[in-house]
């Protein structure tokens, strides 16, 4: 399978390219030739199968040709050791749970399967290769720990200074090794702003064998379907019309969702749910994109102004918007509503909510509201204790962490402070 350029079709590079290079050289996002399909009969017997057979069948449609069956059953089994159940909440809605990995959010799936494709690749160059990351929390804890220790990798993380929790701050701060985290003076924009920068500065890309780990990486992508199909799998016998609210930021796990659902996954409705960072639904709704620099909230995962998938969403969908919001509904909510949702979940079922799921569960109710019965699946895309302060303000009562969040809680921070200036990201890049 080769993979073109969002910006020019004809420009197509294997696999092996794509995953180097994260970003087209035109800076467009890479896509795959073509979409396969399920092959036949697959979704009848999807049931039985366990998320990694799953995984296998679908990557297998993609990778085959670059990477034999032997080297992609032992990276799905490697990068995704753990499971995502779906949970029943109250009539109609379920949550798919995506937090059961080792950093306890559904980046897991997308950073672990791409170290594992990346590193295959960085082996066969003989060169270090340097990966970066701009994240706004959960994406810089799921690259470093997906490519901690990998052999031929070094990881660089950008976040945002005091707009991420501490516990994710320490997921990509206490590591060590081949991982590196840059506390910029800034917005998570800017981190996003000053990677795609370091792409195209001829100097570090002549110096340094550099690539992305953002969800811009069709490696990243490719795994987040897996989920989906696994959903559908254990609802279908419901025999109701299923729909996926997914929360959404840079809206990777959206536009995997709708791969899927091209792959042939029959899905009834997409529900694009933002905080009050709402291009995508706004586009939706009015056909203007309008990014705009992006708005703190306490689903500060989401906080996206200008989500580096729509170009794929467009791709996906000819640039036609009519046909794109045939299959997506959009809808938005305010910190205030959210955390309305926290508390009434909580108190009618003792199901916890962290703040992203609970702009999925808007989402799906939302739905529900407004098109009638649907099997409604809410991806909930972290742990809560990830967000402990918020959810513990928000119910007024204090959550166990689990285990493995206690242990990165103990490590001691060790970060790089850095101004949101290029030239002193290049400086510091030009020395690793
Ligand atoms: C990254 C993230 C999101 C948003 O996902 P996108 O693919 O960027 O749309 C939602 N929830 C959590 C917890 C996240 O970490």
């Amino acid at each position: 399978m080769k993979f073109y350029s969002t910006n020019n079709k004809a420009l197509r590079v294997s696999l092996r390219d794509a995953v180097l290079q994260g970003l087209a050289p035109d800076k467009g996002l890479y896509m795959p030739e073509r979409i396969p399909s399920l092959p036949a009969g697959f979704l009848d017997a999807a049931g039985e199968r366990s998320l990694q057979e799953i995984a296998f069948v679908v990557a297998r449609e993609f990778v085959s040709g670059d990477i034999d069956d032997n080297t992609l059953s032992s990276i799905i089994s490697h990068a995704l050791p753990f499971d995502a159940p779906v949970v029943s909440i109250e009539d109609n809605v379920y949550a798919l749970e995506l937090f059961h990995g080792p950093t306890f959010a559904f980046k897991d799936f997308g950073a672990r399967f791409m170290a594992g494709l990346l590193g295959h690749f960085a082996q066969q160059e003989g060169r270090e290769v340097v990966i970066l990351v701009a994240t706004s929390g959960d994406t810089g804890s799921a690259v470093a720990n997906g490519f901690l220790r990998v052999p031929g990798t070094r990881v660089v993380v950008l976040y945002p200074r005091g707009k991420v929790s501490e516990i994710q701050e320490k997921q990509f701060t206490t590591l060590g090794h081949n991982i590196t985290a840059l506390e910029v003076d800034g917005t998570f924009d800017d981190c996003q702003r000053l990677v795609k920068e370091a792409f195209v500065d001829p100097d570090l890309t002549r110096s340094l064998f550099l690539t992305s780990a953002n969800s811009i990486n069709v490696a990243r992508l490719i795994p987040q379907s897996f989920y989906y199909i696994h959903a559908y799998a254990q609802l279908r016998h419901l025999d109701l019309p299923i729909v996926f609210a997914v929360p959404s930021g840079n809206f990777g796990n959206l536009t995997a969702g709708l791969l899927a659902m091209k792959m042939g996954l029959p899905v009834a409705k997409f529900v694009a749910c933002t905080n009050v960072n709402d291009v995508v639904p706004e586009y939706l709704e009015s056909g203007m994109f309008n990014p705009r620099p992006s708005i703190q909230t306490i689903s500060n995962a989401m906080d996206v102004g200008n989500p580096s998938n729509f170009a794929r969403m467009l791709d996906l969908y000819n640039n036609d918007r009519e046909a794109m919001a045939a299959d997506l509904y959009g809808c938005s909510f305010t910190d205030e509503e959210t955390r309305d949702a926290m508390r009434d979940v909580y108190a009618r079922t003792g199901y916890v909510l962290d703040p992203h799921g609970a702009v999925g569960y808007l989402g799906i109710r939302s739905y529900l509201c407004q098109y009638g019965p649907a099997a409604g699946v809410f991806l909930e895309t972290a742990h809560p204790g990830k967000f402990r302060d918020v959810v513990e303000e928000t119910l007024d009562r204090s959550i166990e962490l689990p285990e493995g969040l206690k242990a990165f809680a103990a490590g001691k921070k060790q970060s790089v402070p850095m101004s949101a200036e290029f030239a002193d990201l290049k400086e510091f890049l030009l020395k690793v």
